[in-house]
Formats: structure tokens, sequence, C-alpha cells
């Protein structure tokens, strides 16, 4: 992560505290070459950003992203807020990320609560915690029946989030086996399934897709 901070000043949206935190300085751009992993998580450093967009508040326990949220304290004592939904994560950022897609998804926004579960996940992958990482990417599949994917975008990082929670099979046929215009998306989902048939949960970068594939030439 990146040695630079920055301390950032924000009003809390159910108690009203206003409350400093200090959070890494945003980088702006990926390293020289480097590709994003499956499921689009960018590359370091930044991959690192998401840790400077969520803040809680020290007071009432809160979580926001960038975005102003309000909601009442009632929502913040319910212990499904507290535990996670029963899940009792460690404190840090995947719960945090966790409790901002509770968040986004109570209020209907959905793509930025996707998104928040997703973010979760990475967090326990960065923090070596498999389990609760599965169990992250298993909140996004449950997600997806309200929140279907529209575009080759979206197939690609619903069938890594998918394969990682070892549910691949789960994964609809006629989005995996589609014949997309684009050769890339054909690329990528073949090797989705070439992982998955090996029970293979690891993260991969684009860059593994296409050694596999220039191997074959
Ligand atoms: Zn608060």
């Amino acid at each position: 992560m990146s040695e630079k901070t920055t301390t950032i000043k924000k009003r809390c949206g159910c108690c009203g505290e206003l409350y400093e935190t200090t959070v890494p300085v945003l980088p702006t751009t990926a390293g020289p070459g480097e590709l994003s992993d499956l499921d689009q998580r960018p590359a370091p450093p930044l991959r690192n950003a998401m840790y400077s967009q969520i803040f809680r508040c020290p007071r009432c326990g809160f979580t926001v992203g960038p975005k102003m949220r309000v909601v009442s304290e009632d929502f913040v004592l319910e212990s499904a807020y507290i535990t996670c939904e029963g899940n009792n994560f460690p404190d840090g950022t995947g719960a945090d990320y966790y409790r901002l897609g509770m968040t986004s998804e109570r209020e209907r926004d959905l793509v930025n609560s996707f998104e928040a579960f997703l973010r979760a996940a990475w967090a326990f992958d960065d923090a070596g915690d498999e389990a609760n990482a599965k169990k992250c990417r298993d909140r996004c599949i449950a997600m997806n029946k309200v929140l279907p994917g529209k575009n080759s975008y979206d197939y690609l990082v619903r069938a890594d989030i998918f394969r990682r929670a070892g549910r691949f099979a789960e994964f609809p046929d006629e989005i995996k086996n589609q014949h997309y215009p684009d050769g890339l998306t054909n690329m990528i989902m073949k090797f989705q399934s070439e992982k998955a048939a090996e029970g293979d949960t690891k993260a991969y970068t684009m860059k593994d897709c296409f050694d596999r594939f220039s191997k074959e030439k």
C-alpha cells in the first residue's frame, strides 16, 4: 500500500459526528504493464485505492464510501448491521465494505451494493482470509438474482466470482457457452471453464489468461 497518507474530514450521515480519518493517498495509474485480475480488480498500486474510499464513524460505526449516505440510528444498531448479517467478520476494511453493501442495497442502489460486496471479498483476499472472502462472493452470487449481468463486462466479473467461490457449476450455461462477438470474452470464458474444471479457485490476471493461450500457438 502507498506510504503517503492524507487526512479527510467526514460528517456521519447517521449520528452527525464530524470525524477525521487518515487514508492512503489515491494512486491514479496502475503500474507499468500490469493487467487487472479476471474480476477486473486493478493491478497494484491502483488496486489499493479502495482502502482510501471507505470511512467508518468512530462514534456510531456507520460506514460510507465517498458518497454521503443518511440512515437512521435504528439501522446501525440492528444486529444484522453490527454482525454483517451474522457473519461476524473481524473489524476492518472487509467488514466495512460489507456494511456499505448492505446500506446501498437498502437504498436499492444495487450496482454499488454489488461492487461493495466484491470489494469486501478483495479486502479479505488481501488479509489471506479465504473463508470470509468466499462469504462475500456468495453474497454477490445471491445478489446476481436481482442484478443479473447485462453485458460482457458484467458476465466476466460474475464468472470469476462464481469460480472463486467454488460455484462455477451454478454459473448459467447460456452465458458461459455463448459465442461472444469479441474474441477476448470468449477466451476468458474458456480460461474460466478450464480452471473451474480443475477445481481451481485462485486469483488470475488477464496476463495469466493471455499466457495460457499464447502457448497454444
Ligand atoms: Zn456516526
